[in-house]
């Protein structure tokens, strides 16, 4: 089953084809301001619309990672390592039909 995801003003849209089974409430400087639920999936998993608009990025610490953000209603949609051989990217599960995050183990 195709889940959806979307920021709030709908710019920014992708889809993945397995619900996360579980998430992360990860408790780290950022992660924990930001309030979000990360599914990890491998890159070529996440599906990002044709259309999808622009990302604004935060990095920080190490500079490892790129955190994106909705460039219009500023929803943390995403972070993907800058390592294009990391085979893993965080995709925030608050943007997913509440159903989904109620259905996974977090
Ligand atoms: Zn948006």
């Amino acid at each position: 089953m195709t889940i959806q995801a979307s920021c709030h003003c709908g710019a920014v849209r992708f889809s993945v084809e397995t619900a996360p089974a579980e998430l992360n409430s990860c408790q780290c400087s950022i992660c924990r301001r930001y309030g979000t639920l990360w599914a990890y999936y491998r890159p070529r998993e996440v599906r990002f619309d044709a259309d999808s608009g622009p990302t604004d990025i935060y990095m920080w610490g190490d500079r490892e990672l790129e955190f994106h953000r909705c460039r219009t209603c500023g929803c943390v949609t995403h972070w993907s390592a800058l390592d294009q051989t990391y085979d893993r990217m965080g995709v925030n599960a608050r943007l997913m039909a509440p159903e989904v995050v109620a259905a996974a183990r977090i």
